[in-house]
């Protein structure tokens, strides 16, 4: 079964889904949307659970979760990530720091960064050490249209911080924006990604269009701190869509980014939530960078 499986799937989608041209972005983005839920997958689930859950499994078949770390198929009764890959992810510990999440020495309440300076969101939370296995799954998730991992990101998250989030009581679920370029090229925006399945199971709405990501920026290593705050604080805003404008603002978001290596995104958009009206900010990430 297994063989015919890894035959099937291969034959299916192998030259489509780590490729950066036009079609594989096209077909990245269709199956994060199927997983996901976005609008064409809703619609297909309101046709039914049964007829639903069909399409799924049909879908599941040819485009089958793989392990975020090694990248092999999983098959529908096994764990999302071997055992094996599991030990070698490294996670942040115990001892984190209360308001960015990141790693600390032992008995400190608070990083270096942060004693230096507060972030302007009041709670961080994080799973892993941006290092070894974690940065390439990661590397995959964002450049080499592996969308399945999120899911994965989104339920280790959830396994480790679900009732602080849950008590958090946030209003809404904001991914930090993609600009629309690099967004038609990989086919998904992979904070949306986390972000959706974190609301999903929170039962939050899932806000992806209240930030917009207006500029592209390149990285910006060789800038200084207080220059890249300034060049960010540029490149995003809060959406003017008409739609966007209708709803209200909530109160209290949880905003979801990928990595957390000098916060100065986080800050940025956490700085344009404040400025709209959002009260309370919690960051969520799947790892934090070190040495930073
Ligand atoms: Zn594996
Ligand atoms: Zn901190």
């Amino acid at each position: 079964m297994s063989a015919h499986f890894l035959l099937a799937q291969k034959m299916c989608w192998a030259g489509w889904r780590e490729g950066s041209c036009e079609f594989g972005a096209l077909a990245n983005g269709f199956a994060a949307e199927m997983r996901v839920g976005y609008k064409g997958a809703q619609s297909l689930r309101a046709w039914g659970n049964f007829f639903g859950g069909m399409v799924m499994t049909v879908f599941d078949f040819l485009y089958p979760p793989r392990c975020p770390v090694c990248n092999h198929v999983r098959l529908p009764w096994e764990e999302v990530c071997c055992p094996a890959c599991r030990k070698t992810l490294k996670a942040v510990g115990e001892d984190t720091c209360y308001f960015c999440g990141r790693q600390v020495a032992e008995q400190e309440e608070y990083c270096s960064r942060c004693q230096k300076k507060r972030p302007v969101y009041e709670r961080g939370f994080s799973v892993f050490l941006y290092e070894g296995t974690l940065r390439e799954s990661l590397m995959g998730f964002k450049f080499r249209g592996r969308e399945w991992n999120g899911r994965f990101y989104a339920e280790e998250i959830l396994r480790c911080h679900k009732k602080e989030l849950a008590a958090f009581g946030a209003e809404a679920v904001v991914p930090v924006p993609v600009h629309r370029r690099k967004m038609r090229k990989r086919g998904y925006n992979q904070a949306e990604i986390i972000a959706r399945y974190i609301a999903k199971e929170l039962r939050l709405p899932c806000r992806s269009r209240l930030l917009v990501r207006k500029r592209y920026t390149t990285p910006q290593k060789e800038l200084g701190e207080t220059e890249r705050l300034q060049n960010l604080l540029d490149a995003f805003a809060v959406s003017d869509a008409p739609r966007e404008k209708k709803r209200m603002t909530p109160k209290s978001v949880i905003l979801v980014d990928d990595i957390l290596t000098t916060g100065s995104t986080l800050e940025v958009c956490g700085r344009i939530l404040k400025r709209a009206g959002v009260e309370r900010i919690a960051a969520v990430t799947v790892c934090t960078g070190s040495g930073y």
